[in-house]
């Protein structure tokens, strides 16, 4: 059976004609893979390139499967070679929602399972030695006056219920020493969270998967995947290969692959700048103690500085199938508003990516075709450490123990109606009604 014919023009091909964003610029060039002109017979073929696909075959690889990545473009030309290098444990939502959600005992789980995120991405920093600039901390900067409370009410919960302690209040005058931008009333830190150059990261652990005897293949799209008896046939223009189990990892450039799967979730497009080098001194009068930063509006503004001093602000979203012709602008904009200082200074690089949110930004994780196609994406903004739990967990899947990758697979997801005519409209409309709040709180 095919569940993948698609005639318009794929997500992933939006990139083709970019200069080189911020990340290639600054990172040691991973070494070109051959395009896929063969047919081939692994355990597990992995489409996708992110961090998820390249997590996945590592962890898989350690346990001695034989595995194969296609990657329609370059490796980590999708959104792990281009977001905003936060690496945040928990998830997307507030621990006090997830509980009403799914209950206590599952949220904890899940909350120690987003740690346990962090702590993998750290050890594969430490194990494999992977130079990606990892730095301590990411400050919550409350936009709003209210967000105070709100902080006071969150450290405390966590206190109570989940013994954490990493997190810290900021008043007024503490987040405008921290941060020197008169948006702000309050902030709450997360020691427990920490930032870096995630193509680094990505590169890092595609070399350890490399030694592992990986193979990877590039400019190698996937047109369709066929079921079989004993597992499934994935299809390239010039090659196929037959595995066991095949891991879908595309997340927003996900397109058609999976057929309605779709959709359960929205790709949006979210813009990203980085200055020229603005120098160790000047940043610290910025941002003092060089945290990572996100806001509390519906639509965040991040940003962190670079390891040679560049701020890389991002902010601002389109729900289009195509990007921004002058996304610059639009991100310039946002950030003269909350440091209008840095008019003064060059914006060397611009950017975007697509990123897949799913309505109760739970990540999507589930299988089909007799539980031999595995997939795991909608990671809402939130995946830097998640996709390489998410590589980990199916990893454990495929040989066998699913408790934990069922522990988000058992989350319910919403349809966004619509279909591909209406999607898009229905899911702007419902955004920009947040967005208006944005403006008038
Ligand atoms: C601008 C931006 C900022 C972000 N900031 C943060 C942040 O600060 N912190 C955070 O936690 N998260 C952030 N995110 C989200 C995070 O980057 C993603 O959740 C994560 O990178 C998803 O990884 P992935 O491997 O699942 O998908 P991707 O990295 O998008 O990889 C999917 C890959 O699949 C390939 N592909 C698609 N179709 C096919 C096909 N048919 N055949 C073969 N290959 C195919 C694509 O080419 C792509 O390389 C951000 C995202 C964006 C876009």
């Amino acid at each position: 059976m095919k569940i993948f014919n698609n005639t318009k023009k794929p997500t992933y091909e939006q990139h083709d004609n970019e200069k080189d964003n911020y990340y290639q610029f600054s990172s040691t060039k991973f070494e070109s893979r051959p395009e896929l002109k063969e047919n081939i017979r692994v355990d597990v073929c992995i489409v996708g390139g992110g961090f998820t696909g390249i997590a996945s075959a590592l962890y898989l690889a350690k346990q001695g499967y034989k595995v194969l990545i296609l990657e329609a473009k370059k490796i980590g030309s999708g959104a792990s070679g281009r977001n905003g290098g936060q690496l945040g444990g928990g998830l997307r939502k507030e621990q006090k929602v997830i509980e009403k959600l799914l209950g206590f005992e599952h949220a904890k789980e899940l909350w120690n399972m987003g740690l346990e995120a962090v702590e993998e991405v750290k050890n594969n920093i430490e194990q494999f030695k992977i130079d990606c600039d990892l730095k301590n901390g990411v400050l919550t900067a409350g936009y709003y006056e209210q967000d105070s409370k709100y902080f006071l009410g969150e450290i405390e919960h966590m206190q109570k219920k989940y013994n954490y302690n990493k997190y810290l209040h900021l008043d007024k005058i503490e987040i405008r020493e921290e941060i020197n931008s008169e948006k702000y009333y309050s902030g709450m830190l997360n020691k427990g969270s920490y930032h870096l150059h995630p193509l680094k990261y990505l590169y890092g652990i595609a070399n350890e998967s490399l030694k592992l005897k990986v193979d990877i293949y590039e400019n190698s799209p996937v047109l369709k995947i066929h079921q079989t008896e004993n597992g499934a046939r994935i299809v390239t223009k010039k090659g196929e290969v037959r595995a066991d189990f095949a891991v879908v990892a595309c997340n927003g450039y996900l397109d058609d692959l999976l057929g309605n799967i779709r959709n359960k979730f929205m790709p949006i497009n979210n813009y990203i700048l980085a200055t020229e080098p603005l120098g160790k001194e000047k940043a610290s009068t910025i941002i003092k103690n060089n945290y990572a930063v996100s806001d509390t509006r519906f639509i965040i503004d991040y940003y962190r500085f670079s390891n040679d001093w560049r701020l890389i602000f991002g902010g601002g979203e389109t729900f289009t199938k195509n990007f921004l012709s002058d996304a610059s602008s639009y991100v310039k904009k946002r950030m003269y508003k909350v440091f209008p200082y840095l008019k003064y200074h060059k914006i060397d690089f611009c950017w975007g990516g697509t990123l897949a949110i799913t309505v109760n930004r739970f990540p999507n994780f589930g299988s089909t075709y007799n539980n031999k196609v595995i997939y795991a994406h909608g990671f809402s903004g939130h995946g830097v450490a998640l996709t390489t739990l998410a590589g980990k967990l199916i990893s454990e899947y495929i040989s066998g123990e699913k408790d934990r990758f069922n522990l988000f697979a058992s989350i319910p997801h919403l349809t966004i109606p619509g279909g591909d005519l209406l999607r898009r409209p229905i899911y702007s409309l419902g955004v920009a009604y947040y967005k208006l709040l944005d403006t008038i709180r």
